[in-house]
């Protein structure tokens, strides 16, 4: 039935997945960092250097404006690098650009740091909190919560029962020591 609506709840319950090796193709971090969209255009100026920002539109067919809006988006990230060049006929610069490769490792880096922090603050959370569970696995709450429901399922209405938490912490332990030997190990 109604099993919808408690999802930040529902949320907390999910084990986590180990997503590092997604997070190490370099498509989903440059779709990650700055959008999806983006990801043909970096294609675009992979292994090359000092593309005109014509070139790089005609490639990925799309307008100029919108190409420049992607490039600035990139360029918030570190991840492009631009020199620019007086056209002396028009007057007017265009920019070249190139993509900084080096930077991908900074951000799988960060990327990782911040994962971390969420899973260190998660299991902290674990380890203080009494929490309180539905056997039909409609939520999952805390003391408050789970007394401003009358330790009751707000969603089928079963008797709320305290949980052990003992295999959520350990899990968390072990996915924060392997992202604690991922970091170590690429380390430079
Ligand atoms: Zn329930």
């Amino acid at each position: 039935m109604k099993k919808s609506r408690p999802k930040k709840a529902k949320a907390i319950k999910k084990t986590p997945k180990p997503k590092t090796k997604a997070a190490s193709n370099i498509d989903e971090i440059i779709a990650e960092v700055a959008g999806a969209d983006v990801v043909p255009l970096v294609k675009a100026l992979r292994n090359k250097a000092n593309l005109s920002e014509f070139k790089l539109a005609d490639s990925i067919k799309k307008e100029i404006n919108l190409t420049r809006n992607m490039l600035y988006r990139l360029y918030d990230n570190n991840l492009v690098s631009f020199t620019r060049k007086k056209d002396k006929k028009k007057g007017w610069y265009i920019y070249y650009w190139t993509f900084n490769q080096k930077r991908i490792k900074d951000i799988v880096k960060d990327l990782r740091k911040k994962k971390l922090e969420r899973l260190e603050e998660r299991l902290a959370r674990e380890k203080t909190t009494q929490f309180y569970a539905c056997k039909n696995n409609c939520i999952r709450l805390d003391f408050e919560q789970c007394h401003d429901f009358s330790f009751k399922c707000p969603e089928c209405g079963e008797l709320l029962n305290m949980e052990d938490n003992t295999q959520k912490i350990r899990e968390l332990e072990q996915e924060i020591m392997r992202i604690k030997k991922e970091l170590l190990l690429n380390k430079s």
